[in-house]
């Protein structure tokens, strides 16, 4: 996939397209950033653009072609000078990969302008395999390009970090999400709830299943806003969400987003009517006549919810705080346990 194809990335894309046009090219790059926001399409994209045979227009909207001979073969994984090293070992990158990433980068690229190696994830390195491929970085013949592909930089050797040029990659943003699904065949409002829940990820948001995630979702919803009604239920709500933190961040998600809807529909019936059906009748059904003002309170009590539930606070009394809180708000309080 060109440069011009990738989604919600502009500015680490642009950056590697003015390096590509002016002929200033790293010889080594780390793309970092959350997984599934575009790192390794970018690293091929890279690949194509230094090796493709008929370069799209000049200057900074230079680009890869997308359709000659070498781009095709790098898009399909067959392009004997572009080569990806993955974990082979479980989750591992070894030292015999490495090596045989040295042995053949001494030789001559086969019929590309430029050799390309793609390691991904490069945190999965262990430390005799970062060291060999150090070495390989220190003494590279020919000319090769390394794009090393890591979720965690500061995972990596430091003598390793200091010869890259790091890019980073951020989370994609829901506009750019939404474009993704639609390209891989979802409908628009498939791809609306999918980007809503994906966190700006674009692999996760293609992982999650739209009907199965809808009925969750309303689950999530009915029972959380259920459990505000006594305190008794609460406190069993709150013991139920605190089980699992990785679970506990997605409900989270789920109730930020149902609350954004909510706001959204107390504005009017115009902006009601932009909310998908399914969405608008969950709204109608658990947060009517609760006005603006409380679901904002409710909205900052989830936000600071899954704030401290990423600085490792315990997960049951995070849920029972924003519980309360949002009872609180519900109710026409002033907003609980703070
Ligand atoms: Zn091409």
């Amino acid at each position: 996939m060109p440069f011009a194809e990738i989604c919600g990335q502009d500015r680490p894309v642009a950056l590697l397209r003015r390096a590509w046009a002016g002929g200033r090219l790293a010889q080594a790059y780390c793309f970092a950033g959350p997984p599934g926001v575009g790192k390794r399409t970018a690293a091929l994209a890279l690949a194509q653009a230094v090796n493709c045979l008929s370069p799209a227009s000049a200057g900074m909207n230079q680009d890869a072609c997308g359709t000659c001979r070498s781009c095709r073969r790098i898009a399909a994984g067959q392009h004997p000078d572009v080569i990806l090293v993955t974990p082979l070992e479980k989750t591992v990158v070894t030292i015999e990969q490495v090596r045989e990433v040295a042995a053949r980068t001494g030789l001559r690229a086969y019929e590309g302008n430029v050799k390309v190696w793609i390691v991904d994830p490069a945190d999965q390195m262990q430390e005799p395999a970062a060291n060999a491929f150090l070495k390989t970085l220190e003494e590279p013949a020919g000319r090769s390009l390394f794009i090393l592909v890591t979720t965690a930089f500061t995972r990596l050797l430091p003598t390793i970090r200091s010869r890259c040029q790091e890019v980073r990659f951020n989370p994609l943003g829901d506009e750019a999400l939404r474009t993704i699904l639609m390209r891989h065949g979802r409908s628009a409002e498939e791809a609306i709830s999918a980007a809503a829940l994906a966190e700006g990820s674009a692999e996760r948001a293609l992982g999650l299943d739209p009907a199965e995630e809808r009925v969750r979702r309303e689950r999530v919803v009915l029972e959380t806003w259920g459990a505000l009604d006594s305190i008794p239920a609460l406190l069993d709500q709150a013991e139920q969400m605190g089980k699992d933190r990785g679970s506990l961040g997605t409900v989270l998600d789920i109730l930020l987003a149902f609350t954004r809807d909510a706001a959204v529909a107390t504005v009017g019936d115009a902006c009601r009517a932009l909310l998908p059906a399914e969405r608008r009748a969950v709204v109608e059904r658990v947060a009517t006549g609760i006005p603006l003002s409380a679901l904002l309170e409710i909205h900052q009590a989830q936000l600071e919810a899954r704030r401290v539930l990423g600085l490792n606070a315990q997960a049951r009394f995070t849920a029972e705080r924003m519980l309360l809180r949002m009872r609180a708000a519900a109710r026409g309080g002033t907003g609980g346990a703070s």
